[in-house]
């Protein structure tokens, strides 16, 4: 795959682009996939290649790579009014109509809506509204945070520090004062003999107990992705939202929904939490807010932290945080029409009317006697591949199973993510029957080779 020429793309991209998340000794061998455009589901690379991108981008080129309606949408408002800021009081119109929109899409009958250009900012500042809030309402103790291990909710410090992976140990995160549970993984999580709801009950002791110990007044909030995602796809155990919700209500701590890749219709719903049932007390968004084509976050704030985050805010004058871009006029241009083509023009309807090939297809595939595993929602898959599948035990880590099934997609043609021994499915929403068979057809394809190499 490596052009070696000293001038290669190949070449270019290793002398001067820093990578990050990147396996290097794969770049070493074949170095990076250097792309100029796409089509629909499809990109190409410098070499002319077509690739299917299983996994839209990262999970958010919902509408694929050449929406018209959104690079007009973009290009109609940088002609207008090309960027403008969220502070002293002065906003773009674009970013007004945004939130009425966003919290008429909410759950929430009243609300209010803060601008992040990521995922991770917007994680950020709901915790910061949280320890605002704990300082302003007389209990500067209450600041601890839950999440559970395995999830992802970023890379600054503080959402890393949410992120229940051991890479972040490299940062000496997380911060003090993050804790996180047992990830809800029912197949992988469960003991001989659970049942589903034995399990999903010990979640919520687990939770129960974790109050308890720390105590109830310095717990600032709980943030839960609905549908893991970067995790590697993990679905929550049966009524495992309603029994942690229970406790959390209980005990008066906030809970904070994640819906940066569930949001906008990845599971079938416009949020994940309609899916599994349950209102949150805010709502982190970024990802298909834009459907990828404008870098955007937002917290969306439900009735009761908008009163009391007014009210803290009124109380010194001022809410003291904001990015140079918040509510960024191009941005909000461009998520008003990613939302409008999400929901008007069937985008959500295809979610859902794609999921039982979906199924289908990831069904077929865990008759494979080294996938152990099928899971997930909506139009977000993962399969768990195994070296014994009775026993549920993984391949040897240095057989970087699911690294080499990746790459055999690569050179076939087709993109796919691997996460731990797990390869995810993320498709755009406007992929169509003909290019989900060939997703399976190629990824069943590589399956067959490298299980046949290291099985
Ligand atoms: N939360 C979740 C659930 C995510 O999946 C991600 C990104 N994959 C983030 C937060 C962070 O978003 P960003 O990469 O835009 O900072």
């Amino acid at each position: 795959m490596r052009d070696d020429a000293p001038n290669s793309w190949e070449a270019r991209a290793d002398a001067h682009s820093f990578y990050g998340f990147t396996d290097l000794p794969t770049i070493e061998d074949r170095g990076a996939v250097v792309l100029t455009h796409g089509e629909g589901p499809y990109v190409f690379d410098v070499h002319g290649r077509k690739y299917l991108d299983a996994n839209s981008g990262l999970w958010n080129m919902v509408a694929g790579f050449d929406h018209p309606g959104l690079a007009e949408a973009a290009k109609a408002q940088y002609d207008r009014f090309p960027g403008y800021h969220a502070f002293f009081g002065r906003m773009s119109d674009q970013t007004v109509m945004l939130s009425e929109k966003l919290i008429e899409v909410s759950p929430y009958d009243t609300g209010k809506v803060f601008y992040t250009n990521s995922g991770s900012e917007a994680n950020d500042t709901m915790v910061k509204m949280l320890w605002f809030l704990s300082g302003s309402e007389g209990q500067p103790q209450r600041r601890k945070i839950i999440t559970r291990k395995n999830a992802y909710h970023g890379v600054t410090a503080v959402s890393a520090s949410m992120t229940g992976k051991p890479y972040n140990s490299v940062f000496g995160l997380p911060l003090d004062g993050f804790i996180h549970l047992t990830c809800p993984h029912f197949w992988r999580e469960g003991l001989p003999g659970e049942t589903e709801e034995q399990f999903t009950a010990r979640m919520a002791q687990e939770l129960e107990d974790v109050i308890a110990t720390e105590g109830a007044d310095t717990i600032a909030g709980f943030f839960a992705e609905p549908v893991m995602g970067a995790g590697g796809v993990i679905p929550p155990s049966k009524g495992y939202f309603q029994a942690i919700h229970k406790v959390l209500k209980k005990h008066n701590i906030p809970l904070i929904s994640d819906e940066v890749i569930c949001g906008f219709g990845r599971t079938g719903a416009v949020w994940g939490c309609e899916t599994y049932d349950f209102i949150p007390d805010a709502i982190i968004s970024s990802k298909n807010l834009t459907a990828g084509y404008f870098p955007m976050g937002a917290v969306i704030l439900g009735p009761e932290l908008t009163a009391r985050l007014q009210a803290a805010s009124e109380a010194i004058e001022e809410f003291p945080h904001g990015f140079t871009a918040s509510g960024h006029p191009v941005g909000c241009a461009v998520a008003l029409k990613a939302i409008d083509v999400i929901l008007n023009e069937g985008l959500i309807d295809n979610v859902r009317a794609l999921t039982p090939k979906f199924e289908a297809g990831m069904a077929r595939l865990l008759e494979n006697p080294n996938i152990g595993e099928a899971r997930g929602k909506g139009l977000m898959g993962a399969l768990e591949a195994v070296a014994d599948k009775a026993t549920k035990t993984p391949f040897a880590g240095d057989l970087s199973v699911s690294e080499r099934i990746a790459n055999t997609c690569t050179d076939h043609g087709l993109i796919c993510r691997p996460l731990g021994q797990a390869v995810v499915l993320c498709p755009a929403f406007i992929m169509t029957e003909p290019q989900m068979d060939e997703m399976f057809e190629k990824l069943e394809l590589a399956l067959k080779k490298v299980f046949a190499e290291v099985a």
